[in-house]
Order: C-alpha cells, then structure tokens, then sequence
C-alpha cells in the first residue's frame, strides 16, 4: 500500500500525553524574583543529599570502589537482578513472620523502577487502584500512563494521617486490581501502627484486594514509633512491598529499587512470573552497585541508621518548635520520614488565597521554596523537607515568620 500521507505529522503517543509529573508542573510555575538578594533555601526537594549535610556511609563508598577494582561487575545480569543481590535483600527482609528467599526478591530500577512494575503487573486499563491523599504524586502518574482509574481514600490529619477505612473501603468495586499503603509516608511524615495497620489488612482481605506496600521509609522513625512491614502482620493478604537505597542509604542517584512479593498461599503465581516478563524488557538496575550491594546492606554500621535518625529527629523538633510559633500554620507532628505537613490557615491571611499562592509569594519574597499540598492533591497544606542544615533551617523559619507576620489579617 502506499503512503497517502502528503505533509508531516508527527504528534507524541498517547502515553507520551498522558504522562505528566504534578511537581514539575507547579514548581515551574513558581517564580524565584531575579532581583531577590536573600539567599535561595529549598525546603522542596526530597532529596538528602543536597545539603551535604547527610552522607552515605563511607564503607559503602569502599564497597562500590572494591567492586569496580575486579573487572567483574560490568556486564549484563539476570534481568531481576543478580543471585547475590536478591539474597542480600532477602536476608535482611527475612521475618520469621514473612519468610522469604531470594526468590521472592526483583531488583529495580530505584523504588520508582519497583512500582512502576508493580502497577504493571496488576493493573489493566480501565481497573482502578485506590491511592492515598495526599500521597507521592509518582503514584497517580503511574496509573495515568497505564488508563488506570484513581480513587483517593483520605487520610485524617487530626489522627496523625491514618487512613478513613470506611472511605477507603467504599472506594473498592470489582475492578480494583490494589490499594497502595505508604509507610511511613511521604509527604506526611506519618508511621502507622500495628492496629492500624491489621484494619487495613482487613478491609483488603475481606474484598479480596491485593496490597503495593511503599515501604521506603521503613526504619525511618523516630523514637516511640515502630516500623512494622505489612506483610509480617497477615498471612492472607498478598503483597508487594517495595524498598530501596534512595532513603535509608542516603543515595537516590544509585537508583536500586526493589521488590518483595509476599504470598503465602500461591495468590501472586501469575503475577510473579509477571514481574519476570516485565522485569526482561529493561533489564535491572546498575551492576556496580548491584554488586556491591551485600556489603551495602549487612556491612554499613549501626551506627550509620542510628546518627541518620538522630539527625532527622532534631531537625524535626526544630522545626516544630519554630512553625508551631508561626501564627496561620498549624504544623502536623511527623513520626519518621524526612517531611512535614503543615496546614496554612487561609482564613488568617489578608492575601493569601491558597497553599500555592502562599508559596508562591513566599518564593518570591523570602527566596523560600515549600511544596504547596497541591502537589499531592492536598491543598491548603505545604509539606516541608527537614534535611537541609540546621542553620539554613533555621533561617527559613525566620523568613517565613516574618513573612506570614506581614500577611496576616
Ligand atoms: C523517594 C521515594 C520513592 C522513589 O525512590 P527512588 O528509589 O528514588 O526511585 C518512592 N516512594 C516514595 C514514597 C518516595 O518518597
């Protein structure tokens, strides 16, 4: 047949324009002023790296270096990552609650990599998955790519964001293919507790929902908090739990993500090999580090996780101390993670209209950057990162005192 094209046409896939990434579409629109002479503080990226001020422990610097030094990471692995690599992870997930081997284990292309398979392997166009709001906006654009239906359960900031079961549970009809569970939460902050945690198992078991734990966070708590992983509190519900080094570990450029599939009772043998297809057509993530992962994980000193939340822990109670001060904010006490909630009273301001016109104008007029809760389909909040250092920290607080002291009513 031939051609009956007579000019050139050339317009993106249907994927392409479904793909949108809410950060990047408001941040941009935020303007730092090119007069500004204060000083740029970011409180906006969710990266702890940037202030230098939270490093990866040495020893997994020396790891990755002993491993380019034999020539013998450098080529390609199984796709789902290598024997060694998926032991080392089962190793360390391993519970005498959820045992697991090697063979439950998939490496990722980060925690993103991991979840991206995830909502893949579950998921068909025109099913829905039940997201958490306000949640890591990854999430909805992942299921937006794929014609996925979002429905959003609520979160309840006045009990330390755990999640409106009977919302939840109402949202979930006969094309819902998983309910995703963030914690401890990004952008909230929040750790949930074992009970929590066995009522949504509940409601998952009795509607025969399958469940995509986002678990990066795990072990990012503060003291009087306990991280439990969901799948050592049931025997019933299948999971895929997703990890990763960005956090924990300190370097989100290494890009390893993984996934655990819990299934006790041969619910996931489809899905499992699944993941398998899925994982072959881009094969897994970087060999160096997949390499030197083993030592990563069962070499870094205690004292590596116990100095990274002391650190999280004091800067957390700087920053209550300071926004809980600030008349028109009412901060949400974080329990783990590197965030924080903090509700803007719009009702108090002369001039503030929303979460975004607030940073917005605090952009521009105290070179402060916040995440306006817009971002994670939560207005009337920002979310704050606590990893810069104290002393930038601390100078963001006072800008943003002063700032809210000029726009209250
Ligand atoms: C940072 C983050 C991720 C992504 O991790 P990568 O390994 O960098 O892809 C996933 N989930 C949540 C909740 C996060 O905050």
């Amino acid at each position: 047949m031939v051609s009956q094209r007579s000019e050139w046409h050339v317009p993106s896939s249907n994927i392409a324009q479904s793909a949108h990434n809410p950060i990047r579409q408001i941040v941009d629109k935020l303007k730092l002023d090119p007069q500004a002479t204060k000083s740029f503080i970011s409180l906006s990226v969710g990266d702890p790296t940037v202030f230098g001020n939270f490093n990866i422990d040495p020893s997994a610097n020396e790891a990755v270096i002993r491993q380019l030094h034999t020539y013998k990471a450098n080529g390609y692995g199984p796709a789902h990552g290598t024997v060694e690599a998926r032991e080392a992870v089962a190793k360390m997930v391993n519970t005498p609650e959820a045992p697991v081997t090697a063979n439950d284990i998939l490496l990722a292309n980060g925690c993103s990599g991991a979840l991206d398979l995830c909502v893949n392997v579950l998921g068909n166009p025109g099913q829905n998955i039940l997201l958490p709001r306000p949640g890591f906006s990854l999430y909805g654009s992942l299921a937006a790519i794929r014609s996925l239906e979002t429905k959003y359960y609520n979160l309840l900031p006045e009990e330390n964001w755990q999640i409106d079961l009977a919302h939840m549970e109402s949202l979930i009809d006969e094309n819902t293919c998983a309910i995703l569970v963030n914690n401890p939460s990004n952008p909230c902050g929040s750790v949930y507790s074992r009970e929590h945690l066995q009522g949504i198992l509940q409601v998952a078991a009795k509607h025969h929902v399958p469940i995509i734990a986002d678990e990066i966070y795990c072990d990012l708590v503060f003291k009087g908090n306990t991280f439990y992983s969901m799948a050592s509190l049931t025997t019933e519900v299948p999971i895929l739990s997703v990890g990763g080094l960005a956090k924990k570990w300190l370097v989100p450029g290494w890009r390893i993500g993984w996934i655990v599939v819990h299934d006790r009772n041969g619910i996931f043998d489809q899905v499992r090999e699944g993941l398998l297809n899925l994982s072959q057509v881009i094969l897994g993530p970087n060999s160096v580090i997949q390499a030197a992962l083993p030592d990563i994980l069962h070499e870094t000193p205690q004292k590596f996780y116990d100095d990274t939340i002391e650190q999280l822990e004091k800067n957390t109670k700087l920053s209550m101390d300071a926004v809980s001060k600030i008349p028109g904010l009412n901060p949400v006490q974080p329990q783990g993670a590197m965030y924080m909630m903090v509700g803007i009273d719009v009702n108090k301001f002369k001039d503030i209209s929303s979460d975004v016109d607030f940073s917005q104008k605090l952009l521009a007029e105290e070179s402060v950057l916040c995440l306006p809760g817009e971002c994670f389909t939560y207005p009337n909040y920002i979310r704050i990162v606590i990893t810069p250092t104290v002393d930038r920290l601390e100078e963001a607080y006072k800008r943003m005192a002063e700032f809210c002291a000029r726009h209250l009513k």
